[in-house]
């Protein structure tokens, strides 16, 4: 046993490092060195200085290094909260990982986003909540970093650490479970769209074009590159205020023509958004998805999806003024669909600084931030069985 004492300033105790092994060694340093970097300074010299006398010594007698001696902490037992601490940053599937909607303003929202990334875990007989901070962005080893905050069923923080997450590929992911985007495009801008068949193939991108009118040669070209065409009526008008005899002109009695083609159309996007439930029941049988449009982030599963009715998330540059605020959208959004699963509708309109449309800056954005996360991105008729 060897028994080495520092003391270098006279405020600090001894240290005493009984046993040499290097990794408590430093640890006590750094304990230590915590107080002042001064001292680290003077330390570190003193540590180099012991070490190479020990080594030398060690030479002179003919020993090799000394093998790390692997001695562990004495075994402290874990309270609950860190048992339950240690499932979170395991990401154990024992988790239920969820989000919650609240005002933009609220503190503990992903960026003033008001999107909370929550979660429940269980040990023993007590129940934590989580919060999760999931504003760190993914590094080119597809990891991020996590930051949690633990809570008893009081909301009294017990305790706050992070992990590192790493990120699912998602390419081979389970069919009945799919996390992902269904990312959509909506009225007539065929040229705009075309345009962008290459930045969409850079980043591996599939959509789903809504298109309104009659079938054009763009409908082929898109399933060739892989793309999905869904329907958005002849004219764009507002259905609610159409007799039975107009709507169907507006939506079915245009399809075969697209069918005769060899364009499918099996999804159908509602004008506005706008529709009733018998306008969902008579369309069913021609269009197994139907979708309306909104400006809230909503998630969804297989089921849900293949139950005919969802309603997708604007993302058009009129509800972003800055690109800052789209980003931050964009991110709270993708990462949360990204570890709490499911599939995240998106819709915009021509690619272009219009109202309803996306920039080519802010496109590329959302689907360079999908390809970081790995994000699988779907088409419409991918929950067409
Ligand atoms: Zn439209």
């Amino acid at each position: 046993m060897k028994v080495i004492a520092l003391k270098f300033l006279s405020k600090e105790p001894y240290y005493e490092i009984v046993k040499i092994s290097r990794k408590w060694f430093f640890m006590e340093l750094k304990k230590t060195a915590c107080v002042s970097r001064l001292r680290l300074v003077f330390l570190s010299a003193a540590v180099l200085s012991l070490c190479s006398c020990a080594g030398l010594s060690r030479a002179r007698r003919g020993e090799a290094d000394l093998p790390p001696e692997g001695d562990l902490p004495p075994e402290f037992p874990l309270s609950a909260a860190e048992r339950a601490a240690a499932k979170v940053k395991a990401d154990s599937p024992e988790l239920r990982k969820y989000f919650r909607l609240e005002d933009a303003d609220s503190p503990d929202s992903s960026g003033g986003t008001g999107i909370l990334v929550l979660g429940e875990v269980r040990e023993g007989d007590q129940e934590f909540d989580v919060r999760y901070d999931l504003s760190g962005a993914p590094d080119s080893q597809n990891r991020m970093k996590i930051g949690f905050t633990l809570h008893d069923k009081n909301a009294e923080l017990l305790l706050k650490d992070e992990f590192v997450w790493n990120i699912p590929d998602e390419s081979g992911d389970s069919a009945e479970n799919p996390t992902g985007l269904l990312f959509a495009f909506d009225d007539d801008y065929r040229e705009a769209w075309e345009n962008s068949f290459d930045l969409l193939a850079q980043y591996r991108a599939r959509v789903t074009f809504f298109v309104q009118g009659d079938y054009s040669p763009f409908c082929k070209r898109a399933l060739e590159r892989g793309h999905d065409i869904g329907y958005h009526t002849a004219h764009h008008l507002n259905l609610l205020n159409l007799s039975r005899g107009e709507f169907y002109q507006e939506t079915l009695a245009g399809v075969e023509s697209f069918r005769h083609e060899g364009v499918p159309l099996r999804s159908f996007a509602y004008p506005f958004g706008f529709s009733a439930p018998w306008m969902r029941e008579i369309l069913n049988g021609n269009f197994p998805i139907q979708r309306g449009f909104g400006v809230t982030f909503r998630v969804y599963n297989r089921d849900s999806i293949e139950s005919g009715y969802i309603i997708s998330r604007s993302i058009d540059n009129i509800l972003f003024k800055r690109d800052e605020d789209f980003e931050a959208m964009i991110n709270a959004m993708l990462r949360t669909v990204k570890f709490t699963g499911g599939v995240l509708p998106l819709t915009t309109h021509d690619i272009s600084g219009a109202d309803w449309g996306i920039t080519g800056g802010r496109l590329e954005y959302v689907l360079k931030t999908a390809r970081d996360l790995r994000l699988r991105f779907y088409r419409y008729s991918d929950f067409i069985r």
